[in-house]
């Protein structure tokens, strides 16, 4: 006999989650985007344990009938898409009728709906298999709660991370469908309490400020281009700004938040440093999106045509106009130029020679040759002195305000000890804002801000207070190029050697390369003294 057998039906619809439902988050991707493909102009979800125990999205969509409920749980069951012509040209942001019956499988799953607001309908399944289905009053349009996400499927669940890290994805999710929809109205629950409220906006600025800060409204450039049938809207924030830039580079194509290398690439390169949102529409035709399971990546069908359309585009982009504040220099912050330097010529035993290329320092030692980083050495010595004073600081007057998103509030709540050990006194406002009572002694209430909000969207993990200590350090340090007084030189090697640790900055490169006289010898093939 053979041992081949066809799979349940909801084995498969189990395996087929493996690709659509990772996490809490994938759950909130897929209902949100049925309730925008059902027409809703009004989201709500609500969530708790970072969408682990339960999430539920209520829109005021379309609805469904009583065959279409009971249709919509089964595998490849939509109605988006009736034959293969269809799948390229989609104006949908499902198609493959593959979300529900897979979070369906893997969870407690209770479907609410009308399409009329008299009659109603609901269903509850259980890992895939129908437990209840009976009429029920609902308002017109759908709502949708997923309890115990993986509770069958231990191993799945296993690889959750903690309530705070996937409460962080979730967001993610969630600010992109704001982003890209600003004409429909989002509301965020977290155990019921209103966390954030979006009404309907026309313009995608409009939610990004909402989202990422008022404070950017100066330093927004918005690039638009309509062509016929294909145009776009970047909004763009350049590096170097005075206050903290948000952490994002997000393509929206035809409002669907996507990754395509090329594109990626080429604005990357184009708009360094920067931070950028794009939305881009074309005709559906022009890109496949059926490359990948949760529909995250595309494929352009003509990539040079998309790229061109950006080519031109410096000619036609229009700029909101804007006054910028001149950057405060770093160089403002140099603790060599303010220090006396009263160190006694004789206890040096080196010899400061030349500054080359406005950034290397060289000198000689022991008859070898140093050559110095200016920048790394400062970083380094620096960094060991604010290790030194970290634990002094500063009550202020008037109490910063920083707004926040909710990424950096999570973030926030993560590191809020460690900052309070660093002798910042901040306390949640509300909940989009930060109040700040008092900082380490070495920060201007400026930098402060600025320092925080950068802490709070550096996802690299490892020993908190250093990171942000070193990252305090970067930021007060010389220039890389900048040229030096003989004095400044000198004290900087000086002041390096004193270090616990000079032969590399905090952030791992190296501060000086040495050449001893006996390394010298060797390359010019001299005969080396004994
Ligand atoms: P897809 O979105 O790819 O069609 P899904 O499994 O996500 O597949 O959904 C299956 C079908 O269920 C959809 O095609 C749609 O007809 C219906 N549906 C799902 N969610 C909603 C909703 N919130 N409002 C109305 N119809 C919905
Ligand atoms: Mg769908």
């Amino acid at each position: 006999m053979g041992i081949i057998k066809i799979l349940p039906e909801n084995l498969i619809n189990q395996i087929a989650a493996g690709e659509v439902i990772e996490r809490p988050s994938s759950v909130l991707k897929e209902l949100v985007e049925n309730s925008l493909d059902a027409g809703a102009e009004e989201v709500e979800v609500d969530f708790s344990k970072g969408g682990k125990e339960f999430i539920s999205v209520k829109d005021n969509g379309s609805g469904m009938d009583s065959e279409d409920i009971l249709l919509c749980i089964e595998r490849h069951a939509t109605s988006k898409i009736s034959k293969f012509e269809d799948l390229f040209k989609i104006n949908t942001l499902g198609f493959r009728g593959e979300a529900l019956p897979s979070i369906a499988s893997v969870s407690k799953t209770i479907i609410l709906t009308s399409r009329d607001g008299k009659e109603g309908y609901k269903l509850e399944i259980e890992g895939g298999k129908v437990k209840e289905f009976e009429p029920f009053f609902h308002p017109k349009g759908t709502t949708i709660i997923v309890k115990n996400l993986f509770f069958n499927v231990p191993a799945r669940k296993k690889f959750l991370r903690s309530d705070g890290t996937e409460k962080k994805y979730f967001f993610k999710v969630f600010n992109n469908f704001v982003l890209s929809f600003p004409n429909v109205s989002f509301k965020l629950k977290e155990n019921g309490k209103v966390l954030l409220n979006f009404e309907k906006r026309e313009r995608e600025e409009e939610r990004f400020l909402e989202v990422y800060g008022e404070d950017l409204k100066d330093y927004i450039e918005i690039k638009e281009k309509m062509e016929r049938d294909m145009n776009f809207k970047m909004i763009l924030i350049r590096g170097n700004i005075p206050v903290p830039p948000p952490n994002i580079k997000q393509l929206f194509l035809n409002r669907r938040a996507v990754w395509e290398r090329l594109l990626y690439k080429y604005i990357s390169e184009k708009y360094p440093k920067s931070s950028w949102v794009l939305f881009l529409k074309i005709p559906p035709e022009f890109v496949d999106v059926n490359i990948h399971p949760a529909k995250a990546e595309v494929k352009f069908q003509e990539p040079s045509k998309i790229i061109s359309l950006f080519e031109v585009e410096e000619k036609s982009i229009f700029y909101l106009p804007i006054e910028r504040p001149s950057i405060p220099s770093p160089e403002k912050n140099n603790l060599l130029v303010q220090e006396t330097l009263q160190i006694p010529e004789e206890k040096y035993n080196f010899r400061f020679l030349s500054q080359i290329s406005g950034t290397f320092l060289l000198f000689e030692e022991e008859k070898g040759l140093i050559i110095l980083d200016p920048h790394a050495a400062h970083e380094r010595i620096l960094f060991e002195s604010l290790m030194e004073k970290r634990k002094e600081k500063q009550y202020l007057i008037t109490p910063l305000i920083l707004e926040i998103n909710l990424e950096e509030r999570e973030e926030f709540r993560e590191m809020e000890e460690n900052l309070k050990e660093m002798g910042f006194e901040i306390d949640l406002a509300g909940e989009k804002m930060l109040k700040i009572s008092s900082t380490p002694l070495l920060f201007e209430p400026a930098q402060a801000l600025y320092f925080i909000k950068q802490i709070l969207n550096n996802r690299k993990k490892g020993n908190m207070e250093e990171r942000i200590i070193s990252s305090l350090a970067c930021r007060k340090a010389l220039w890389f190029s900048r040229i030096l007084r003989e004095e400044e030189a000198l004290k900087l090697y000086y002041d390096l050697k004193k270090c616990k640790e000079p032969n590399f900055c905090p952030h791992g490169r190296p501060t000086f390369i040495k050449f001893s006289e006996e390394k010298l010898l060797k390359l010019f093939e001299r005969q080396t003294k004994k």
